[in-house]
């Protein structure tokens, strides 16, 4: 679908004056008190920020958490734009909220993970939104699923919102690893490749979890060329109604700014060695490509012969041994136990599935040896 995204890293958004990245979005996880949230806001004001966040309605996996202070917090938020200057915005879940956000005035909004994963609620809120032109950024779904991050914003798209923008929080897995959140950064390249001139903020917060990571996760998330940085910053963390142990303090918040590192160079045009490299990679690629489709009919072959002598697809023992054989190999040579894990598993997951499409007489292998290898 073609977007119409109003000007590129939302400039002409009205929410930042200045173009520079990051882009920066901070204040608590949730609106708590009047002094809360004028505090927070008046801290970040001196250090530069002009988007400022709360959440007023909190959708939390678990009832009995604290499930936001609902719509008195909207007066909080007015009071701060009109006091501060600064642009604010909350979480919307429902057509209900969006109204009472239109009507207090806000600048922008955002859908949270929970809402971006139920098309039906992406729709409420689509159809609520309808002939206005307020920012409205969607977080990734909770699960590490890009079509259901496109489609939200396909779902506003259509209904006429145009500045709009992608924010990446992380994705909750059965192994999530250190983080709360699996960052899986593939599937936000991803979305930035399908949808160009979306701007895309990262959240530390949500994706570390825990506030010793924030900087970690936000310096990644500039080399990675994200446009922004959404951050929960809150004037007392461990005393915070939510997800205290990943707001930072506005000192902290502000040191850790100040030392990220922005790096804007960009490959001269005509610079050799670069090109020489990547001339070397594409050849190497090529040879990987050229590796896996022997191998694959290698596989093919022997589903043959399994088929034949009536034996499973499966061979555990094999499997083990090759497993092994690579994460020795992988570790002597330096690279990433994961990265061969990752690699291989999906290599014989195809393999069984090929193996399996023979038994099931869904592919000659006749035929497929005749077929014109692609890299031939
Ligand atoms: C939040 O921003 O406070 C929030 C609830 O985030 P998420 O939807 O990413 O869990
Ligand atoms: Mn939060």
């Amino acid at each position: 679908m073609d977007f119409k995204i109003e000007t590129e890293g939302c400039e002409g958004w009205g929410l930042f004056s200045r173009r520079e990245r990051p882009l920066l979005i901070a204040g608590p996880c949730s609106a708590e008190s009047e002094e809360q949230v004028m505090e927070t806001a008046l801290r970040l004001r001196e250090a530069g920020v002009e988007a400022f966040r709360a959440g007023i309605w909190k959708p939390r996996t678990r009832p009995n958490c604290f499930e936001g202070v609902g719509e008195e917090g909207l007066a909080w938020l007015s009071k701060t734009r009109r006091e501060t200057g600064m642009k604010v915005g909350t979480e919307v879940a429902k057509a209900r909220h969006v109204e009472a956000c239109l009507k207090a005035g806000l600048d922008f909004l955002w859908l949270g993970a929970r809402t971006t994963a139920n098309p039906f609620a992406v729709q409420e809120i689509a159809e609520a939104l309808k002939g206005t032109d307020i920012a409205v950024l969607v977080k990734n779904p909770v699960n590490p699923d890009i079509n259901l991050w496109i489609g939200a914003l396909e779902r506003l798209s259509m209904a006429g919102i145009s500045k709009l923008g992608a924010i990446h929080r992380g994705f909750s897995t059965y192994d999530s690893g250190k983080y709360r959140n699996a960052p899986q950064w593939q599937i936000a390249i991803d979305l930035k490749r399908e949808i160009k001139p979306i701007p895309l903020f990262c959240d530390p917060s949500h994706i570390g979890g825990q506030r010793e990571y924030v900087r970690e996760i936000a310096q990644k998330g500039m080399d990675l060329g994200f446009d922004g940085l959404i951050v929960e910053v809150h004037p007392n963390p461990d005393k915070a109604l939510s997800d205290a142990q990943q707001q930072l303090t506005p000192k902290e918040f502000i040191e850790i700014m100040s030392k990220l590192v922005i790096r804007t160079g960009q490959v001269a045009d005509g610079d050799s060695s670069m090109e020489a490299w990547r001339e070397r990679i594409d050849q190497l690629d090529r040879a990987l490509m050229r590796t896996l489709t022997e191998r694959m009919r290698v596989c093919e072959q022997i589903g043959e012969y399994k088929k034949a002598h009536n034996l499973p697809v499966l061979q555990t023992d094999r499997w083990e041994k090759i497993l092994s054989r690579v994460v020795k190999e992988a570790e002597e040579n330096r690279l990433p136990r994961e990265l061969a894990e990752r690699i291989f598993k999906a290599i014989h997951q195809a393999s069984i599935d090929r193996q399996t499409e023979i038994m099931e007489g869904q592919i000659l292998i006749g035929h497929s040896n005749k077929r014109q290898l692609p890299f031939s």
